[in-house]
């Protein structure tokens, strides 16, 4: 599988205390436009899920960008998130959660 099949990261403490999974801006043209309503499977349940942004000053008040996201309920601190793309409508899409090892056991 290529790598731009696939979205996967760790979930920081920011996205777990907000609930979201931030998605690089590189990786933007990955999921659909912002707004765009779509079907994110988790655990053979189908949900909807969006793309949204904020506002933010990260980089300093001379750099004002948006951080994108899409929200997942439940995820953890060091938790892998893992996203892959179902169909070639680009409409749906698998969600897995990887819970970080500690957490597990
Ligand atoms: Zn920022």
């Amino acid at each position: 599988m290529r790598m731009k099949d696939v979205y996967s990261k760790r979930i920081t403490s920011e996205e777990e205390q907000s609930g979201y999974v931030l998605i690089l801006k590189d990786r933007l043209p990955f999921f659909p436009m912002q707004g765009r309503r779509f079907q994110m499977l988790q655990n053979g349940r189908s949900r909807r899920a969006m793309v949204e942004s904020y506002a933010c000053s990260c980089r300093g008040p001379q750099l004002p960008h948006s951080h994108y996201f899409f929200r997942v309920k439940g995820l953890k601190s060091g938790d892998r998130v893992t996203v892959r793309k179902d169909s070639k409508t680009g409409t749906r899409y698998l969600l897995q959660v990887q819970n970080h090892p500690r957490r597990s056991v």
